[in-house]
């Protein structure tokens, strides 16, 4: 904690927001363009005057945009809205005490601006309207003289119509594509927490549960596997020589060239600096070996435009499942051993792990 407030300006933020205050836009306008014939059944019935006929016809296609204005434009466009939305369950407030509490529309007034107030802040941002609701209520009830006819018309019923099918609709709506978006979300979530950002292929965390989960699978099925592990020869030198942008480099080819041999069930991992892994379901250590040797032979045969002179080896160790192999880490020790040796043998090497 520094103490200083951070009042930096975050773009993706401030999309959001605006992207919340169009999406309430839109809800208003639906809402308040259909409430308009709620209330307006009631008041025709009322006789009203000019000016209350005004107000309505304000609250109903003027405030929306108006709205929307305000809080595109504030500097705090997110608290803005919040605001504006006290604002519309104030002015619910009011057309209810004006109704007489004309039963269909004041009840229809007080649900949906309810439950679009818990749909957008929840229970407390509910309160907070309702609160504001009931003041202005009660105030323009007490300057009315508490004028009370609960009785609705047939004609006041169905002009509420429009308003108690299409808003709740739009409502359920809004919420199907926000439960939508966080589905969509949580997969993009989980699929970056998987994934090396440098090559693509799967980091060290879903690399150790792809090795448990063939083991298991492997136990279950009495089905082989092989594990390849493959690390780059003398790395460190080449970011030495040529720098680290060219070493990044040579980690994307090396991936480019698992990618390649890789099949749907195998998986291809980079599970450290310059180390990678493959597992290849249902393979015997020959065909795990032939592979190994394709990748040793493919990587000595990169060239690459940002420098070169650069050539590019790899050592590779080799082991099977078996009845010896019986955690996924004992698979990996004996593959680690393999790549060891084929270091020792003087690197660009295959070897394979004893029994
Ligand atoms: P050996 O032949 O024994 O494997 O020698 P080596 O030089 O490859 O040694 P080692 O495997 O220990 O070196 C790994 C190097 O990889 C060290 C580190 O600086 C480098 N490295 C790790 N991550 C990255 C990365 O994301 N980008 C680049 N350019 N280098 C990395
Ligand atoms: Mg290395």
């Amino acid at each position: 904690m520094t103490g200083i407030a951070d009042t930096s300006f975050d773009p993706v933020r401030a999309t959001e927001h605006l992207r919340f205050v169009r999406r309430i836009y839109q809800m208003r306008t639906l809402g308040l363009g259909t409430g308009f014939f709620a209330v307006a059944g009631v008041l025709y019935e009322h006789d009203a005057s000019a000016w209350v006929w005004a107000l309505l016809f304000a609250n109903g296609y003027l405030w929306p945009p108006l709205a929307y204005l305000l809080a595109s434009r504030s500097v705090d466009p997110e608290y803005a809205e919040y605001r504006n939305l006290v604002i519309d369950s104030a002015l619910g407030g009011i057309w209810i005490a004006v109704m007489h509490f004309n039963v269909v529309p004041s009840a229809l007034l007080a649900v949906m601006l309810s439950a679009d107030k818990i749909s957008v802040g929840g229970w407390r941002f509910f309160a907070r309207t309702a609160t504001a609701q009931a003041l202005t209520c009660a105030t323009v009830w007490a300057l009315l003289g508490f004028a009370f006819a609960p009785d609705s018309s047939m004609p006041v019923i169905l002009a509420s119509l429009p308003f108690m099918f299409v808003y709740p609709m739009a409502i359920s709506s809004a919420a199907y594509g926000l439960a939508r978006k966080v589905v969509r979300q949580n997969k993009q979530l989980d699929q970056l927490s998987r994934t090396d950002p440098l090559t693509g292929l799967q980091n060290r965390l879903h690399w150790d549960d792809s090795a448990t989960a063939t083991m298991t699978y492997c136990a279950r099925s009495s089905k082989g596997a092989a594990l390849i592990l493959i690390d780059i020869d003398r790395f460190k030198e080449i970011n030495d020589f040529h720098g680290h942008l060219v070493g990044d480099a040579v980690l994307r080819r090396v991936a480019g060239t698992l990618h390649e041999v890789v099949r749907l069930t195998d998986t291809a991992s980079r599970i450290g600096g310059d180390e990678f892994a493959l597992i290849l379901m249902d393979t015997g250590l020959d065909a795990a070996v032939a592979i190994a040797e394709r990748i040793r032979n493919a990587v000595e045969d990169a060239r690459f435009d940002e420098a070169p002179a650069l050539r590019c080896t790899v050592s590779i160790g080799v082991a099977t499942t078996g009845p010896k192999t019986i955690s996924a880490a004992m698979w990996m020790r004996h593959t680690d051993t393999a790549l060891y040796r084929a270091k020792q043998l003087g690197r660009n090497a295959v070897a394979v792990a004893e029994d």
